[in-house]
């Protein structure tokens, strides 16, 4: 078993609307429509971060400092990210030639991005690797946050400001908010509207 504390950049890309979603939906073809996208999600992501694991919804990802170089490149990342999936679910929707509820809720779902800069130790046991630490552990955490219900947003990205810091990106195209967690304290976030870049994108 290795441990070593390295310092990088903390990624969860989470699918929204995933429980609701299978929940109402035929869970065999909920389960097809969820794998091809997460499928999208890890292969964007992968070109520049090292996919960590799957988490259900939600695909956990990481980056040692120094391997990107700026807020623009991890932007340009998950904004890429984010069209490819749009682009797929679009697809999936459009062509779906079976009745399914499934298909049909493929527009009720939508992703959302964690961005956090942190340590973390790589952990390996039994030849399988995981992410260990407070940083990891509030990554996680700040998938349950206030975003949607302040805002409407469902797919969006949030940054830590510790993160943005770090990047030394300029904080003023983001919308800055906190989220508290018990152990954990206040944290400061930084918001952007994935609808609002996409729609810049397509134009
Ligand atoms: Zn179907």
């Amino acid at each position: 078993m290795e441990r070593k504390t390295q310092s990088g950049y903390l990624v969860l890309a989470d699918i929204s609307g995933y429980t609701s979603f299978v929940a109402q939906t035929e869970i065999d073809h909920a389960d097809v429509v969820i794998s091809a996208m997460l499928e999208t999600i890890i292969e964007k992501l992968g070109g520049m971060l090292t996919i960590v694991k799957l988490e259900g919804d939600a695909v956990f990802a990481y980056v040692p400092e120094g391997k990107v170089s700026s807020c623009e490149a991890m932007l340009e990342l998950l904004d890429n990210t984010y069209r490819i999936y749009r682009e797929s679910a679009n697809t999936m929707y459009e062509t779906a030639t079976c009745p399914c509820k499934a298909c049909k809720a493929i527009p009720t779902l939508d992703l959302k991005f964690f961005i956090h800069y942190g340590e973390y130790v790589v952990q390996k046991v039994a030849g399988i690797i995981d992410l260990m630490g407070n940083d990891v552990t509030l990554i996680h955490r700040l998938a349950k946050n206030h975003v949607t219900e302040s805002t409407g947003w469902n797919g969006y990205v949030l940054f830590t400001g510790k993160c943005l810091e770090n990047m030394k990106a300029d904080k003023k195209p983001f919308i800055q908010q906190a989220e508290t967690y018990e152990h954990l304290g206040n944290v400061e976030t930084y918001i952007m509207n994935m609808h609002d870049r996409y729609e810049g994108m397509s134009q």
